[in-house]
Order: structure tokens, then sequence, then C-alpha cells
């Protein structure tokens, strides 16, 4: 993975745009590319070393470079605003080492969640934090034409707003199913218009930006498995909104299958003879859990959530299961509670009394989704599943 080869050392970094907006690949690229993979370690580093800083020795215990080629590194990050000393720190034994952090600020990178009837755009810097949101109403079922005039003004907006450093892209989470690679979505539930449509592409005309397209879930997923050490491990992000669907963590990597078929956990059938859902068959998840929610049963609509989560919990072996989504952020309670009992009683069943897979509340409430559609341009940009120093245990700085 790393390489201490001068050569690839000392190369550029991630593809971030400067100030000038030069660097940046231009409208419908999928992603500003990955020059350099072990700039990408560092900078995953930096980050999540957070305000604390990490030496240059330790960055070089971590990604396996040798020193002279973290210098490199990092005076290439410096030279563009991306990193910065952070004051000085005692070593045992030793001259006092020079600490590094990350520039939050010195990047924006926009988020884009297109529900059903509502649009939610942040601007987050590097570290992943929203510094600027908008809403505003969305008819996704609607024209197309309309939907990307809708985002076009917004982002507009809120970069006006924000005012700020360069945009690295955009990332952009609907409803699916999509194509990831291909950045088209395909027959949408109750939009069956939008089959075909290059969404990625037209909005990234539209933005002149970068645009990174994924399903609602995998976004909120990504974002949340960014958080060390809960993006340790393996969690599914059950999303219960207008519609319902799961966003998959397996050993701390998303999940998307190579048709970014995964994760239509809403659509499975519980009930042969069910009521027709909105996919064309009868009797799935989102169709016997929404209905429960319509006729105003919160415990019937949580035990069935519940139950698909158990045979997900079978299928998967996962560490944790969490929820998010209007519906359920309108009843926290309930269908944590809820979806608990139902983990506990397959556990039982199991005779794993004591251990059933714990479920909570996804961190980022409504925001979630949009904050993670971000991730999907930032995430990239340090390292490739960048596990972080949290992640392995160690606080930069505790030795
Ligand atoms: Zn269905």
């Amino acid at each position: 993975m790393t390489s201490s080869d001068p050569e690839t050392d000392a190369g550029p970094g991630p593809d971030f745009p400067d100030a000038e907006g030069r660097g940046a690949a231009g409208p419908g690229a999928n992603l500003p590319a990955l020059r350099g993979h072990n700039a990408a370690l560092v900078l995953g580093l930096l980050r999540s070393a957070g305000e604390e800083g990490v030496s240059r020795l330790e960055l070089a215990a971590h990604t396996g470079l040798t020193p002279q080629a973290v210098s490199k590194i990092t005076a290439r990050l410096r030279a563009e605003g991306l990193a910065a000393e952070a004051g000085r720190r005692a070593s045992t034994g030793g001259k006092p080492r020079t600490v590094l952090r990350l520039v939050p600020g010195a990047r924006h990178a926009i988020g884009l969640h297109l529900d059903r009837d509502e649009l939610t755009a942040v601007l987050a810097d590097l570290a992943g934090d929203a510094v600027a949101e908008r809403r505003a109403p969305l008819a996704f079922e609607a024209a197309a034409a309309q939907v990307l005039a809708t985002v076009e003004r917004e982002v507009a907006a809120l970069r006006a707003e924000a005012g700020g450093p360069p945009v690295v892209g955009a990332g952009v989470a609907c409803p699916g199913p999509l194509d990831h690679t291909a950045g088209v979505l395909h027959r949408v539930t109750g939009a069956p218009q939008w089959d075909g449509f290059p969404l990625r592409d037209a909005l990234a005309e539209r933005l002149g930006l970068p645009v990174v397209l994924d399903k609602d879930t995998n976004a909120a997923a990504l974002g949340l498995a960014q958080r060390p050490p809960d993006g340790a491990g393996s969690f599914a992000y059950l999303h219960l909104g207008t519609g319902l669907g799961a966003g998959l963590v397996l050993g701390g990597g998303l999940h998307r299958g190579p048709r970014t078929g995964a994760g239509e956990f809403g659509h499975q059938i519980l009930q042969l003879d069910g009521p027709r859902c909105g996919c064309g068959q009868h009797g799935c998840v989102e169709a016997l859990c929404l209905a429960a929610v319509a006729r105003g049963d919160l415990p019937g609509a949580a035990r069935v959530l519940g139950v698909a989560a158990a045979n997900l919990v079978e299928l998967l072996d996962i560490d944790r299961v969490l929820l998010g989504g209007r519906t359920v952020l309108e009843n926290p309670d309930g269908f944590l509670t809820g979806v608990a009992d139902v983990l506990a009683a397959q556990a039982r069943t199991r005779g794993r009394t004591g251990t059933a897979v714990p479920v909570s509340l996804a961190v980022g409430g409504a925001r979630a989704v949009a904050d993670g559609a971000a991730q999907l341009v930032l995430a990239p940009l340090f390292g490739p599943g960048n596990p972080g120093l949290a992640a392995r245990g160690h606080r930069p700085g505790a030795g």
C-alpha cells in the first residue's frame, strides 16, 4: 500500500483545486483524481489527529513512509494551505517535535440530499463539519428540469452565503435504485421518469463542479463510517423516511455491490400475500412498515422494522444497527425500543442472552444524509478506507 520510493512520495497529493479552481477535474468528472496515494494517507492521519496535531515522525511511523518522504508531502500540503503547524510538543529524550494539523477550512465540499419533497444542502469543511446549510421544498417526482433548477439555485445561494475557500466537488444523495459508478438513476420507486437519467453528469454541468452520485442510505452510512471509533467494524444504517432502505458498512468499508444494488433492504418480502408495494411486489418490508405508520400503529411499524433488522443481523453478523430518517426521528424512542426488543428476542432464540446486537440512533439527525453526501467527495481525499489514528487505538501525543 505505502511506498518508500522517493519519486512516488514526492509526487503531488490529492487533486485539490487551488484558489482559482485550477486542478479541479472538469464538470462530469467522477472525482478529483487521487494523484498521490501517500499524500492521501498523510492527510487522513492529519484529519483524525484533529486540533492536537501529529508530528512528522508519527506520520512516518503510521504510513510506513520515510521521514524524508513525509517531509516532502507535508511541505506541499502546507504550501497549499491544507496543513499548518500546531505548535511543539515535548518528546521523550529528544528535542521538541513540531506537530502539524489539518486546516479544515482550506477547502469546502457540498453535500446534497434530494429527498422526495425536500432538498437539504450543506457546505462542509475538510473535517466534514457543516459550515452552512439550506433547505428548500423539492418535488423529486416532478420533471427533471425542475429538480435540476432547484438544486442549481440552492447551491448558488449556499456558496454565496458562505463565501470562503474553493469547493472540491458536490456529493449528491437521492433515493435509489441507481448506478453509483455511472452516475445514472434507475427506476426510482414512485418516480419512474428518472429511469436512465444521467443525474451526475447533468448536475456537474449545471454546477461546474465534479459530482459524485449515490443512494441516500449509502451516503449516510459513508458519513457515519468516517467517525472513528464508531466507524470501525460493521454496521447497518436503516433509513425510514418516505421509503425504507439500508446502507451497509462491512469491515469498515461501505458495501455498495458491483451494481450499487446492495442495501435494497426495504424490498425484501416479509409477507408473500401482503399489501402491494410501490415497487410492484407484495408484502415488502417498506410497504408493511409504511402502512403501519399510516394507520398510527408505531409499535407495529417498529416491530416490522425490527424483524427485518433481525434478518439482516442473521445474514451479515454485523456489530450494530443504526436508525435514521424522518419517520424514525419523529418517534425515536418508539422505534429504538421496538427494534431492540426484536433483536433481543432473536438473541435469546439463538442462545445469545445478553449479547443482542445494539441499536442506536445515527448521529447527525435530519442532516445525516446531506453530511454523508459531502463525504462522497471528501472521504476519497483522505485515503481509501483510512482507519485513522483513533481507530487504531492510538492517540497522537500519547506516546
Ligand atoms: Zn417493494
